[in-house]
Parts: structure tokens; C-alpha cells; sequence
């Protein structure tokens, strides 16, 4: 259940009221509670479209675990003839005992053979059923080792654009939800449909035997169960897939009423009891459905049980009749009294067993689509250039992200040569960050090209593009781990088992005093999920920034390094920095003039579209949207020292 934990970081957390770019009603509505966005996940219950599925588990099952499967299909089959090899036993029993008491000569001995098979049939059962639960949690081991790691590892090979596609939200919240159990369920849960089945065939044999009505009585009564069943087990099937988003709500509203990040500005804004009840609102939703599904479940479940009962009992009676006129043995009696009961049972298990097998792989067909997503952008490229020189070019480069029709870069180019630094600065949502993700390949554009070294990236792999580029994203990583991994993360590689290394990356971001003044120095574990200690915001932002000068790149890419730095600190960082960073090629995204000032040119960013382009003094001459912002700046200057806010 705890797998993929990382992935859905930022889902459930954050205080992210209102996110860039997105209208203040519509993200009223998305917060109302009740006004959700649609669920856009189709899937089809039909009894053929699930079949390619069950298919699809068994054959991983078998895969997993061959010899487990095996084991338990054996004790399956065995189990499941076992009532019936233990009715006939009775039936022997009671006519030989029947018999030896009519006739003084016949002995005891008569009896012995049936006694001994009655024996060794309970000592099978018993010892079958421990190995069966043996095994069974043997391949809930397996299968959860096996689907867990399948799942990262195949997460891992996905783009970034299928995490980020809110479309894909749902499908990967539903691939999260204990999908190895839902696999270990329907392996349980078909096995013991199979078992009923035998138990149920086998012990209709025995009583046709005795009495054939029972055949024709049966199965009338056992097909509307099996019906019925099936239709609840989709229902609760549809039940779920709908709940999906709903259920995202609820783990997001109790992210952040419980997680450290946010449980502050909850109490202070006293929007607590505001946030309970609306998670409360979804909660007694559910409540009321689920109540529902099980009252059917139950008025369903006894009526078929009481109409089997009354089939089976008028037979019984009829036996009864018989043996009390000569036509049947007492032993039939005593098979009919002891295998009603086990047959009812074992109808009634098979048809719930096997409906709820098909239940779940309704669930396991969102492993599969999952498992089937292909990735697009990680695979193409097969081009391993030096990318040594640092050239950057947008060409013509029009972008709108999946889903969206809105573009949110528009027929933009721009040319950065080797070893420059150019700048961008730019309002909230003017596409900043969108053009970095761009260069980064977390997306290929729709239009024009993006280019380093004059070789287009859609050609090199991103594997290769990754290890040539020092990246610091806007939403940066914290890792939980030492400090020294922390930065050597950057390079892990080289960097792991490299303590000099990593301290000069330390002190080329201001932060080695820092770290020698902590009681385990490098060694310190970071993070408030493991460990005691962690750093403020901007001195994560410096650890990232040692991670991308880690990187042994000719291109550096940093997106807003230095928005939770103060003005000296930010000066400091940049001073030391770039010392480290010359000759390399950097696009640095910005708001802080004391930074922007430092770059060989600057680019104005609005609405998709680079506006202005050339160094300070050029933009200031110019008297356009920099030389304007600027001015703001200037008056402010005694102010400037508050952090920036991170759009
Ligand atoms: P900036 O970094 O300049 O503030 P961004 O590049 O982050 O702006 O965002 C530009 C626009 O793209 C915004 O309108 C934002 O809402 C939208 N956007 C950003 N990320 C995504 C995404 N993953 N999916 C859809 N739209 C996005
Ligand atoms: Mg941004």
C-alpha cells in the first residue's frame, strides 16, 4: 500500500489554494468538496472485456510463483472432493453398523476399514487446509515483492508529462491502492471458487446418487444467485472507480490537516473545522453507499440461501420418506442430513467466491492499463552527442501541455551561446518554468524545436541529456538522508564516496560552516520524517544548487535558485557560485535584480513569448517592461530585502 509514495509528493500536501495560472472560481469550485471535476476513467464490466485481464493476473501469478500456484491448485482439487469422499464414508459407516447390528456374526472388524477412511480423510483436511493458508500467505509474499518493485520499476521508465497529466491522476491514485493485495485477493479468491465448484459438483453427485431429483432442484435456484452476485460485485466494481477522485479528496484534505507542512497555517487561518466538513460531507457519502451495497448484499444473500435451503430440504424430506419405507438405506439418510448443510455452503461460497474473483479483476485492470502505459518521450532519441559546448536554442518553440488547448509558449525563439549567462525574468505564469521543463525534455514541444550544440533534443537520449545538464527545478527535491548524499545525489556516481568533493560543493553554496556546526556533520540525517534536523527553505535551495554544480555539465539551468534566499544570502551564493559555474553554460530564471544584474543578457518573459531581450543597460535604455520593473525596484529598495515569493 505504501508503494510509489514519492510520486504522489505534493498531492495531499501544501496549502496550494489557488494554483498558478488557474482562475480564482474555478479553483473555488475545485475546492468546494462537492463540485468536483468529472472522473474521466471509461472501463468496461462485460463478462468478455474482463476476461483478457483474469488471463493477464494468472499468467503473472504464474510467472511470480509457479510452484506455490501448483501446490495450491493440487490442494484445491483435493479439498474440494473431500466432503464428498467424506459423505460416502458416512454412508458406508452407518449401513455396515446398520448391518452388523441385524446380524450378530458379523463383527466389528466390518466397521474398521470405514472408521480408518473417515480417519485419515479428517487428518487430510485439517493438514490441507493449514498448507493451504500457508501457501497462501507464501504468494501474498511473493506477489507483493513482485507487483511492488514492477510498479516502480516501471514508473521509473515513464515520463515526467504522465505524472504531471492530471488526467492520469486518477488511473495512478487506482494503481495505488493495494494492488498487490487485489492481486493475492483474486488468486484467493478463484482458488476457493474452484474448490466450492468441486466440493459443489462432487457432493451433488453423491446426492444424486441417492436421489437424481436433486439435480433438477439445484441448479434452478443456484444460476439467479450466481446472477445476482455478479451484479452486486459490479456495482460495488463501479461503486469504487467512481470514488476514486473522491477518495483522492479525502487523503488530501487529511494531508493537510495532519502533515507538517501545512497543520500551521490551518490552525492559524482557523479553516480547520471548514476543511473537517467537507472531508466529513465525503466520508458520510460513502458511508450511505456502502450502507446501501451491504443491505443488498444481505437481503440478496439470505434469499438465495433460504430458497437453496427449501430445494434441498424437500429432497431431504423425500429421502426421509424413503428410508422410512425401505426404498433408501439409512445410510443415504445420514448422508442427506450431514451433506445438505455442506452443500448449501459450498453453492453459496462458489457463486460469491467466483463473483468476487471477477470483482477483482475489475481493480487488477487498472494494474494492467497502468502497466501498459507507454513511455513516449523516454524511449525516443538514441543520440549521445558531447553536448559539450552549451549552446542553447528555442527555435520557433509552441507548447501547450496535454489536455490543454491553451499554449502556454508561443512561436518562441531564443538563442544562448556558450558559456553565456542569460537570465529570464517574467511574471507568474508567463511560461518560465515550461521552458526549462522544454530543455529538460520533461515534454517535447509541438512546434519548432529545442536544440543544444545544434543537435535537436528530440534525437538525444534523455538519459544522456540528463547527465550533461545541472538542473535546479522550482519544486527542488529534499531528500531524506544525510547531508553528504544529499549533495552527492548530484553526481551519484562519483560523488557517493567522495566527502572532499562534496565539501567544496558545500562550500561553493555557503553552507560547509553550516554543516561542520551540526553535531554529525555530514553524516546528519535531513528531514523531519526520519530525523530530527532540517534545513530552511533556502538553505535546501542551496543543497540543490550544490547538486546541479555537481554535475559535470556544460549546461546549468536554475529555476528560481534563490527565492527562499535573502538578498546577502543570495549575493553570497551567486558570488561563490559562479566561480564554479564558469565557462558553463546558464539559463537562469529570476526575479531578483541583484541576481538578474549579474547575467550577460536578460530576457522578458509574457505570455509565451520572450517580449525583450539584451543586457541591463540595453533593457533600461529601452524604456520597456524591465527598465519599468526596474524603476519599481529602485523606490523599493529599502524593502527589497523581503524573499521573493515563488510563482
Ligand atoms: P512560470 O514558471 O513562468 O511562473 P509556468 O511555466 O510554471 O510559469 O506555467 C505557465 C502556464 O502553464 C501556467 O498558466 C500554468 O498554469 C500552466 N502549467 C504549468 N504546469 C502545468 C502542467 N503540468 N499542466 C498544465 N498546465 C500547466
Ligand atoms: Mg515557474
Amino acid at each position: 500500500t505504501s508503494l510509489v509514495r514519492g510520486l504522489a509528493a505534493g498531492q495531499t500536501g501544501g496549502l496550494q489554494v489557488t494554483e498558478p495560472g488557474r482562475s480564482r472560481a474555478e479553483s473555488r469550485d475545485r475546492q468546494k468538496g462537492t463540485q468536483m471535476p468529472p472522473d474521466t476513467g471509461v472501463y468496461s464490466d462485460k463478462l468478455r472485456a474482463i476476461l483478457p485481464t483474469a488471463r493477464w493476473a494468472l499468467r503473472l501469478i504464474w510467472s511470480t510463483s509457479p510452484g506455490i500456484l501448483i501446490g495450491l491448485v493440487t490442494l484445491v482439487v483435493v479439498l474440494g472432493v473431500l466432503p464428498a469422499g467424506q459423505a460416502l464414508t458416512v454412508r458406508g459407516l452407518v449401513d455396515a453398523a446398520v448391518l452388523a447390528l441385524g446380524t450378530p456374526d458379523i463383527s466389528f472388524s466390518a466397521l474398521r476399514v470405514w472408521l480408518g477412511l473417515a480417519f485419515t480423510l479428517a487428518v487430510v483436511e485439517a493438514v490441507g487446509l493449514k498448507l493451504q493458508v500457508y501457501l497462501g500467505s507464501r504468494l501474498n509474499d511473493e506477489l507483493n515483492l513482485r507487483i511492488n518493485t514492477d510498479l516502480l520499476d516501471h514508473s521509473a521508465r515513464l515520463d515526467v508529462a504522465f505524472f504531471e497529466d492530471p488526467r492520469q491522476r486518477d488511473l495512478i491514485a487506482r494503481t495505488r491502492q493495494n494492488t498487490a493485495g487485489q492481486l493475492v485477493q483474486f488468486t484467493t479468491q478463484f482458488l476457493r471458487a474452484i474448490m466450492n465448484m468441486f466440493r459443489s459438483v462432487s457432493l451433488v453427485s453423491v446426492l444424486a446418487y441417492i436421489d437424481p431429483l436433486v439435480l433438477l432442484v439445484v441448479p434452478p435456484f443456484a444460476i439467479p444467485f450466481l446472477g445476482f452476485q455478479w451484479k452486486l460485485a459490479r456495482d460495488r466494481y463501479a461503486e469504487q472507480h467512481k470514488r476514486t477522485t473522491k477518495l483522492r479528496w479525502t487523503s488530501y484534505f487529511v494531508g493537510v490537516m495532519t502533515g507538517s507542512g501545512s497543520v500551521g497555517e490551518v490552525k492559524l487561518l482557523g479553516i480547520g473545522p471548514l476543511l473537517m466538513r467537507r472531508y466529513r460531507e465525503l466520508m458520510e457519502e460513502f458511508r450511505l453507499r456502502d450502507r446501501r451495497l451491504h443491505l443488498r448484499n444481505l437481503v440478496g444473500g439470505s434469499t438465495a440461501a433460504v430458497l437453496v435451503i427449501v430445494a434441498v430440504f424437500a429432497i431431504f424430506v423425500r429421502v426421509a420418506y424413503r428410508a422410512v419405507q425401505g426404498g433408501a438405506s439409512l445410510g443415504d439418510l445420514a448422508v442427506f442430513a450431514g451433506a445438505t448443510a455442506r452443500l448449501r455452503m459450498a453453492i453459496d461460497q462458489a457463486i460469491v467466491a467466483l463473483t468476487s474473483s471477477a470483482e477483482q479483476v475489475l481493480f487488477i485492470s487498472n494494474l494492467e492499463k497502468f502497466m501498459q502505459v507507454e513511455p513516449r518521450i523516454a524511449t525516443r532519441g538514441i543520440l549521445t552527442p558531447p553536448l559539450d559546448r552549451g549552446s542553447i536554442e528555442f527555435r520557433n518553440v509552441t507548447f501547450a501541455y496535454p489536455g490543454s488547448r491553451e499554449p502556454v509558449l508561443r512561436d518562441l525563439s531564443l538563442q544562448i551561446d556558450p558559456g553565456e549567462t542569460l537570465a529570464i525574468v517574467g511574471e507568474n505564469g508567463a511560461g518560465k518554468s515550461t521552458l526549462v521543463k522544454l530543455l529538460a525534455r520533461f515534454y517535447d514541444p509541438d512546434q519548432g524545436s529545442v536544440l543544444v550544440d545544434g543537435v535537436d533534443l528530440k534525437d538525444v537520449s534523455i538519459e544522456h541529456l540528463h547527465r550533461r545538464m545541472g538542473l535546479v527545478l522550482q519544486t527542488f527535491g529534499r531528500y531524506e538522508t544525510t547531508v553528504a548524499e544529499n549533495i552527492a545525489y548530484g553526481n551519484v556516481d562519483d560523488l557517493l564516496d567522495d566527502p572532499v568533493q562534496v565539501a567544496e560543493l558545500a562550500r561553493a553554496v555557503g553552507l560547509h560552516e553550516k554543516i561542520e556546526s551540526l553535531e554529525e556533520g555530514y553524516e546528519t540525517h535531513l528531514g523531519r520524517m526520519f530525523g530530527a534536523v532540517t534545513f530552511s527553505g533556502g538553505q535546501w535551495q542551496r543543497i540543490a544548487a550544490a547538486r546541479a554544480l555537481a554535475r559535470d555539465a556544460s549546461l546549468l539551468v536554475l529555476d528560481e535558485p534563490t527565492s527562499n534566499l535573502d538578498a546577502i544570502g543570495e549575493h553570497e551564493l551567486f558570488t561563490s557560485f559562479s566561480k564554479l559555474a564558469r565557462g558553463r553554460t546558464t539559463l537562469l530564471v529570476s526575479h531578483r535584480f541583484t541576481t538578474l544584474s549579474m547575467a550577460d543578457r536578460i530576457a522578458v518573459m509574457a505570455e509565451g513569448r520572450i517580449v525583450e531581450l539584451g543586457t541591463h543597460e540595453e533593457l533600461c535604455a529601452e524604456g520597456g517592461v524591465y527598465a519599468t520593473l526596474y524603476g519599481f525596484y529602485e523606490q523599493l529598495l529599502p524593502d527589497n530585502r523581503r524573499p521573493n515569493q515563488s510563482s
